[in-house]
């Protein structure tokens, strides 16, 4: 029977300071603890947990010591560690879980299918404005929805259905489609009774050479102010964005992919006063690839709390039909992170680094190749880093 003991929380109470990892290390020399509950030794594992404020600072401590760490494992606010933490490694908490910072979100509980498609809230549309300026390609409009007298909550990063009236090619009634939530989980007019979303009408030529609109979409987008709206969810926990304050959030965006970060960035910088137990003070770093410049949604907004975080948001765009790469091609998604590969290859290796893919489906294909490539000119297996990353919870993608 193994003896277990708890581990002391630390100072401050907060969340953050409470989380703790027990990291598995190996090959150093007995030290005294800095003011934290432990201490190393020298022959075979030992384990030392580690409040998540201080990881920086002791993966540091223990590098500076010749140590190596084999492990890192997440642990609960009550979990037991073993009595003789200082052993080796069949003493370990039983089950431990890979590393993951991301989990933080699950403290709160995540709002699903409130309401399904045989019995959807009927909301009213507040706003429809295009979001695209004289000259851009295509149609993209802003649409907020009244949601007062209903249950619909949600949180940044979720999807809400909507079910388009009609029937379909086969007389059906027409199915629902999804949309990301552009707003916060307060809405665009801070009242939490309200859902935004940023949809492009779907056009298209078929092989007859015709003209074809997405039923939806179209619909969506040429909704009257006041008409009733049929929503169902929300859904999704793929892109929920991590409680921690001081984690790096990169989001790679094609057109409406920026539904999501919208969401995300009005949380961290625009919303702020709304959101007392969440100041963002880590990195946000948005690629945004549009084919014009007036396509660049949100373009006002977005520089501007670019230029009011300068330390903590940074806006890159990759402007297809008018940026050049080096050697003259265009400049898409992937040709930013090849660009920026050395800083974005140290960042994703920090625990507390998340990565937001969302667009359109062909932008996966491209990203995931010049991730491997990058990752291959520096010796690292993309394949394996992504793997890891989205056991961790820190890899997350919503392509459409
Ligand atoms: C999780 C999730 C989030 C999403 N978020 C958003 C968002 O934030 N904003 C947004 O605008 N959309 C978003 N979408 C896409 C959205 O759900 C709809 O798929 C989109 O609006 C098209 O629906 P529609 O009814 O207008 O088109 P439909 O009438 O359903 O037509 C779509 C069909 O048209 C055909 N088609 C499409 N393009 C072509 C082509 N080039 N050539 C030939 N055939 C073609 C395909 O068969 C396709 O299935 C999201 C999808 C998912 C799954």
């Amino acid at each position: 029977m193994k003896k277990f003991t708890t581990v002391k929380t630390f100072a401050n109470n907060s969340t953050i300071e409470e989380r703790r990892f027990l990291f598995e290390v190996v090959g150093i020399a007995n030290q005294e603890s800095n003011n934290l509950d432990y201490s190393i030794r020298n022959s075979g594992s030992s384990f030392i947990a580690v409040p998540y404020a201080r990881m920086n600072q002791e993966m540091n401590r223990i590098n500076r010591l010749g140590g190596k760490i084999i492990k890192i494992t997440p642990m609960g606010i009550n979990t037991p560690i073993p009595a003789n933490s200082l052993s080796d490694s069949s003493d370990v908490t039983p089950n431990p879980e890979p590393m993951t910072q991301a989990k933080s979100h699950k403290s709160v509980k995540v709002p699903v299918n409130i309401y399904r498609p045989n019995n959807p809230f009927v909301g009213k549309c507040l706003e429809n404005y295009e979001l695209v300026a004289e000259g851009g390609s295509g149609t993209v409009r802003h649409l907020t929805f009244d949601l007062s007298g209903g249950d619909l909550h949600y949180l940044e990063g979720q999807s809400i259905g909507i079910i388009p009236p009609g029937t379909d090619d086969k007389g059906k009634p027409n199915k629902l489609r999804l949309y990301s939530i552009a707003s916060t989980r307060h809405g665009d007019r801070l009242d939490g009774k309200t859902v935004s979303l940023c949809v492009r009408q779907l056009e298209y030529k078929n092989e007859a050479g015709e003209t074809v609109k997405g039923v939806c979409s179209s619909y969506l987008c040429s909704l009257d102010m006041g008409a009733d709206i049929a929503i169902t969810g929300p859904v999704g926990k793929e892109m929920l964005l991590p409680q921690e304050e001081d984690a790096t959030i990169i989001m790679l965006a094609t057109g409406t992919g920026i539904a999501p970060f919208r969401a995300f960035l009005w949380r961290m910088f625009k919303e702020r006063e709304k959101n007392p137990d969440y100041q963002f003070k880590g990195l946000a770093w948005l690629i945004f690839g549009i084919p014009y410049t007036e396509n660049i949604l949100y373009k006002e907004d977005l520089e501007k709390m670019a230029a009011e975080y300068p330390d903590n948001f940074r806006l890159t765009y990759a402007i297809s039909r008018e940026q050049s790469t080096a050697d003259g091609g265009k400049v898409y998604v992937q040709s930013r992170v090849s660009e920026y590969a050395d800083e974005m290859f140290e960042l994703i290796q920090k625990p507390n680094t998340h990565v937001y893919m969302c667009g359109l489906k062909g932008m996966e294909p491209p990203i995931s190749e010049t991730f491997t490539a990058e990752a291959e000119k520096r010796g690292m297996k993309w394949d394996e880093m992504r793997k890891q990353m989205k056991k961790e919870e820190r890899w997350h993608v919503e392509v459409y």
